[in-house]
This record gives C-alpha cells, sequence and structure tokens, in this order.
C-alpha cells in the first residue's frame, strides 16, 4: 500500500496529473522559481516560530511545524490561490495526529507576504470519513498504468509541468 504523505494529498487537491507525474518520480519542481521561492519562504519567514515548534514524525509523515503547547500546526505558503489545498494539507496532519491520539490540535496556515492567516479545525466526526475517502481516492489513481490527463485549467501556467504537459503532448 502507498505512504500517502501531505505533499499528496496537496497535489491530490490541485491536479490528480501532477499526483500521478510526481509519484512516479517525474519531478519538475527544480525547473520552477515559484516552488523555489515558497520553498524559501517557508524556510525563512518565521524564524521565531522555528525555534518554538517542533519537528514531527508519524507513521511516515513528516509535521515540520508544531507546536505542541498549544497543539498548533503551522504551514506557510506564498500565496492563497491554492488555498482548498492547503487546508487539505493541514486537516492531514490533524487527522495523523488524531490518528495517534491527539485530540483537539489545530491548524494556522499563513501567508506573510500577504500579511493573512487562515484557521484550519478538524473535526473528527466529519473529517475522519472524508479524508479517508481521499486517501482510498490517491492510492487508486497511484495505481493507475496511464497518468490522467492535462487540467486544461488557469493553474496549469503556473505549474513546473507546465512544458511538460503542454509542449511535449502536442
Ligand atoms: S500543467 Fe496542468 S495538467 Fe499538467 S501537471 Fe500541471 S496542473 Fe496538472
Amino acid at each position: 500500500m502507498h505512504l500517502v504523505n501531505a505533499t499528496l494529498i496537496n497535489l491530490y487537491h490541485v491536479c490528480r496529473r501532477e499526483l500521478w507525474l510526481h509519484h512516479h518520480g517525474i519531478r519538475m519542481e527544480h525547473t520552477s522559481d515559484t516552488v523555489y521561492e515558497g520553498k524559501l519562504i517557508g524556510e525563512t519567514a518565521y524564524g521565531e516560530r522555528a525555534r518554538k515548534n517542533k519537528q514531527v514524525e508519524l507513521g511516515g509523515v513528516k509535521i515540520d511545524y508544531y507546536d505542541p503547547k498549544t497543539k498548533t500546526v503551522h504551514e506557510t505558503k506564498k500565496s492563497d490561490k491554492m488555498e482548498g489545498a492547503h487546508v487539505a494539507q493541514v486537516k492531514y496532519y490533524l487527522y495523523v495526529l488524531h490518528r495517534h491520539g491527539v485530540e483537539g490540535a489545530r491548524g494556522l496556515i499563513e501567508y506573510p507576504r500577504l500579511r493573512e492567516r487562515t484557521q484550519v479545525a478538524f473535526d473528527p466526526e466529519a473529517d475522519v470519513a472524508e479524508i479517508e475517502s481521499w486517501l482510498a481516492d490517491i492510492r487508486r489513481i497511484l495505481d493507475q498504468e496511464q497518468c490522467p490527463p492535462v487540467l486544461n485549467k488557469p493553474v496549469c501556467k503556473q505549474c513546473s509541468y507546465y512544458d511538460y504537459c503542454y509542449i511535449e503532448e502536442e
């Protein structure tokens, strides 16, 4: 069975094709300035936060910034364009914590450039079933022999796989 990490959860909510390509070792992130910039913001925006929080690894899923005192998962993103995917990623961290006996954790997504924050709550009654349906669907997609079709959506223009999807497919 595939180990599903938070990156796969995020990609599942952005593009099923990207999810499949990433999992099958076809990586383009190194060619993308946007990805590099996003990583840099995540690593440098909150130096103080990095000192207060712990990196936690549970069942193979790594949570980079978790404050055990306040039971808060912190995640930093460059832009809120893919906020649905960011929320899904943080909900997955909260799900993993819940599965390991940590109840009442919450998430906080920070957008330093926009000076905005989004709170993420976790409701076991509703969220466990939903997240487990994502996991089943992700495993089904990863097991497919064929790569899912291109999205043809505006998000493609910002994607590091753009050339791969639209030039090589022509
Ligand atoms: S370019 Fe579009 S279809 Fe291709 S991986 Fe990126 S988001 Fe998906």
